[in-house]
């Protein structure tokens, strides 16, 4: 059974999705998708040996060999221009999310849709989108085996979608709608946080930078729990 934090990623795809899963492992996702939809397509992008052949094996074994091309390489290297129109890129900090989406311009021309689910460091995400022609649409978030994931949805878009600090760090929507596992998250987050202060400010060269923008994302999450 496919994760809950992969099925709300797949409920993101339209009908008839012609996608790309890069960083996809053992293609749970695009074969959960093309099982449940004959007509979908996909890419299953893998940079690492091991991933790639779990990838392969698991596509034999559900037969979707038609529907599924498995591919070894970098990111979105595994893709021509205009091959696909939604990217997904899950389970993995959003620091890499973001060098992916970078590196991978060129791939994005015609890609409508862009679902990402980064582990940590979301806000590198949504700035990135925002400031590389997509707006925001949906938010999802869940909690699974102790840990909090993050869904986050963009759309290409000529307009340009403007948001805050706040907003990028939080998520515009799941500031809004604040669901309980929200709370849960940022309860947890204001801890790590003041754990990190308190160990920076012990360092004997302080990193005042660092600690500044600690502080300043401290303040942000306290006055979102009060
Ligand atoms: N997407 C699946 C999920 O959400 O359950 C698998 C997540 S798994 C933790 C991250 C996968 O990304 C690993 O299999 C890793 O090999 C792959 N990966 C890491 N960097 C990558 C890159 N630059 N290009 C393609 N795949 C990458």
């Amino acid at each position: 059974k496919l994760s809950k934090r992969l099925q709300i990623v797949a409920s993101y795809l339209p009908q008839g999705a012609n996608f790309a899963d890069i960083g996809s492992d053992h293609a749970y996702l695009p074969c959960y998708v093309c099982a449940n939809d004959v007509t979908a397509r996909a890419i299953a992008g893998e940079v690492n040996e091991g991933p790639y052949q779990s990838a392969k094996d698991t596509v034999t074994y559900y037969q979707m060999n038609g529907s599924i091309d498995v591919r070894l390489g970098d990111g979105l290297n595994v893709v021509r221009p205009a091959e696909v129109d939604q990217v997904v890129i899950a389970g993995m900090g959003g620091a890499l999310i973001k060098s992916i989406l970078e590196q991978g311009k060129d791939k994005l021309q015609e890609v409508k849709r862009i679902i990402a689910q980064p582990n940590v460091d979301e806000k590198n995400v949504r700035s990135w989108l925002i400031n590389n022609g997509y707006v925001i649409t949906h938010e999802g978030i869940t909690e699974e085996n102790g840990h909090t994931y993050e869904i986050i949805v963009a759309d290409k878009s000529e307009n340009q979608m403007s948001l805050t600090d706040q907003e990028i760090l939080f998520g515009p929507f799941l500031l809004k709608n604040r669901p309980s596992v929200f709370y849960d998250k940022w309860k947890l987050e204001l801890e790590k946080r003041l754990r990190v202060i308190e160990q920076l400010q012990q360092a004997k060269v302080k990193p005042t930078d660092k600690i500044k923008q600690f502080e300043s994302e401290l303040n942000m999450i306290e006055e979102v729990l009060t």
